[in-house]
């Protein structure tokens, strides 16, 4: 996240993640679908909770640990269709289903 982005916006932006822990497994693109390694995960990922062990500092602590941005929620061939960023921003994607689930309380 950008810095000078407000508390409550990164609040915001955060809880639209599902925490299902897919962007947390080394992924690949096969024959154009998405393979989640499900035995490749991070290694401050716990695969129990799929929570992020270090998540105030995970992008220090980690290289390979990427924000998800805007052009990532709309663009990236990366997040599987059920990431939250996927369902909320990809409204092509949902024509005919119902409105994406808000995940805050
Ligand atoms: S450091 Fe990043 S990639 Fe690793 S578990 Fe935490 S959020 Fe996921
Ligand atoms: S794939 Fe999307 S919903 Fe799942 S943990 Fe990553 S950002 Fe969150």
């Amino acid at each position: 996240m950008a810095s000078g982005t407000t508390q409550p916006v990164r609040e915001w932006w955060d809880d639209i993640c599902t925490q299902c822990g897919a962007c947390c497994y080394r992924r690949d693109r096969v024959a154009g679908e998405l393979v989640v390694h499900k035995d490749l995960p991070c290694r401050f990922l716990d695969t129990e909770t799929k929570l992020c062990t270090t998540y105030d500092t995970r992008f220090k602590e980690c290289a390979e640990c990427r924000q998800v941005t805007l052009v990532h929620a709309l663009f990236s061939r990366y997040l599987p269709d059920d990431c939250g960023y996927v369902e909320k921003f990809r409204f092509w994607k949902r024509r005919g289903k119902p409105e994406a689930a808000d995940h805050r309380g």
